[in-house]
């Protein structure tokens, strides 16, 4: 169902001039250069966001290699103290950001409140974290020997973040480089570059120096080639597409440097005979439609055991009909239009392979109007194997569900594809859910409830989902190296 109340670019009046910030200064591109931000809502243009040239890179690359030599003379306290006021600054600030995201992306207000004052608790423990770099004393052979392993930070980095958590998907990767006392060149999302450059001022407003943070958008694949192979980037934290994902992995091994990959992935979540329906159809149906299905860890591929598989069906139909698809500024929303238009394409095309293949469509489909990029809530049943849906990522508001009769079946199918992000099920058996911990392929598995990417928690995936983890003491390694120093006499 689509809002009547479908508000005209509400709140873009007050969308802000994006620019590049590079070496302590907001600026436009060199060359004067700008592209279009739209409002997914509307199509319409709501600013002009400067496109970097390589002389930006460059200005951005110098600034990042000073930035370095700075923060990590700064002593692990006083950059939690800065990291905690920026998180401060962004909780304060929370409301007026949360409709820039809005604006820019689709997402209904109260996400992008809650990803806003996420990302707060996103640095509030990573600062902690700064704290608790420890090394460790190894015991020596001789005795007049001292063996030390220390942390270092590992440099400047270079991070690629993408639309659909504009916030959320930058903060980790600023959170845990500047928590190291590294400095960073950031490409932030150019379709929703707002809230992203909003969450670079909280840093520099709380203190961060000048140089340590910088921020640039223009052509993904002209500044990924610029800045991997440059000599002062000692670090590569990319999230966005598989595809994308290993040409980057394959050019930064090129110039050996270290690498946070946080790709796609294709969620099974499997309902088995004994779950808790009422609970398995609430949580997976409001995950499922949550950001338009533009989750990385979106619940995508449902298999129902068959006992139950109609009456799954029915409910999440009738759940997906009685979505409010609006404006996200509408309070009434529940779900958002898709970010840009090439998910629409993207879209329909899954839906026209899935028909032509023999799918059984049971809802939605199609695009609602053609002003804005809304998209029906669209379940399938019956899919063939071979239809994309059933193998590609969809990133949007399209479900697939699938009948399983034997246990077995589930999880074959959970484990038949390259992607191993995020998995989920349900199930009222210990002994289930013993096995699915052990069994299930995936960097993450959430049984019985949605609680998946916690700062304090592992995130990420494994197989061609990718590696490291943007989560947990893990995620603080990804920006450390080990250092051995032994010293005899002294
Ligand atoms: P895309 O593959 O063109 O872009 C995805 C992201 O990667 C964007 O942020 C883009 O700026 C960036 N990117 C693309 N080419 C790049 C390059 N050569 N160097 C550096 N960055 C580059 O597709 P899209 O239409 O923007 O998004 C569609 C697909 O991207 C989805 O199907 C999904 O698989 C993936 N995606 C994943 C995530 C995630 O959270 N893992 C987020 C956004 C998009």
């Amino acid at each position: 169902m689509r809002n009547e109340a479908h508000s005209d670019g509400v709140d873009e009046a007050m969308y802000p001039q994006v620019e590049l910030h590079i070496a302590g200064k907001w600026r436009g591109a060199a060359s004067g250069e700008t592209m279009d931000i739209i409002n997914p809502a509307t199509g319409d243009a709501i600013g002009a966001l400067p496109v970097a040239t390589i002389a930006d890179l460059d200005e951005a690359l110098e600034a990042a290699g000073k930035g370095f030599a700075t923060w990590r003379a700064i002593g692990a306290f006083d950059r939690y103290k800065i990291m905690r006021k920026a998180a401060e600054l962004l909780r304060e600030r929370a409301e007026t950001i949360a409709a820039i995201m809005t604006t820019e992306q689709g997402k209904p207000l109260a996400e992008a409140l809650m990803e806003t004052r996420g990302a707060a608790d996103t640095i509030d423990w990573f600062a902690e974290e700064a704290r608790r770099a420890y090394g460790r004393i190894v015991p020596a052979r001789a005795s007049d020997v001292m063996q030390m392993v220390i942390k270092e930070p590992v440099g400047p980095v270079a991070a690629f973040t993408p639309w659909n958590f504009p916030i959320n998907q930058a903060v980790r990767k600023v959170s845990g480089a500047l928590a190291a006392g590294c400095s960073v060149v950031l490409k932030g999302p150019e379709d929703t570059p707002g809230s992203c450059a909003e969450l670079i001022k909280a840093f520099n407003d709380a203190g961060v120096p000048d140089n340590v943070l910088n921020l640039v958008f223009g052509n993904p694949a002209q500044i990924s080639e610029y800045l991997i192979p440059h000599p002062v980037i000692r670090k590569i934290s990319f999230t966005g597409s598989t595809a994308i994902g290993k040409q980057l992995a394959a050019l930064a091994g090129a110039h050996m440097k270290r690498v946070t990959m946080e790709l796609g992935g294709h969620a099974p979540s499997i309902v088995f005979k004994d779950a808790n329906l009422e609970k398995a159809l609430k949580v997976l149906s409001a995950n499922k439609y949550r950001n338009a299905g533009q989750v990385c860890v979106s619940p995508t591929r449902f298999l129902v055991h068959e006992s139950v598989f109609d009456k799954f069906v029915d409910e999440f139909v009738t759940i997906s009909k009685n979505l409010n698809v609006g404006d996200g500024h509408d309070p009434k929303t529940s779900m958002g239009p898709l970010a840009h238009s090439r998910r629409i394409d993207a879209m329909e095309s899954f839906v026209a392979d899935a028909e032509a293949k023999g799918a059984e469509l049971r809802t939605g489909g199609k695009r609602i109007g053609n002003r804005g990029y809304f998209f029906e809530p669209t379940v399938f049943t019956n899919l063939p194997m071979d239809s994309r849906i059933m193998n590609e990522e969809p990133f949007g508001p399209i479900a697939a569900i699938q009948k399983f009769s034997d246990d077995e079946e589930a999880f074959a199918e959970a484990n038949r594809l390259p992607y191993g992000l995020a998995a989920y099920a349900y199930t009222e058996s210990g002994t289930t859910a013993r096995a699915l911990a052990e069994r299930v392929e995936s960097g993450m598995i959430s049984i019985n409830h949605h609680g998946i990417a916690l700062p304090e928690t592992p995130f990420g995936g494994v197989k061609d989902s990718g590696y490291g983890s943007e989560g947990g003491l893990e995620a603080i390694e990804a920006y450390l190296n080990t250092k051995f120093v032994t010293k005899s006499g002294l």
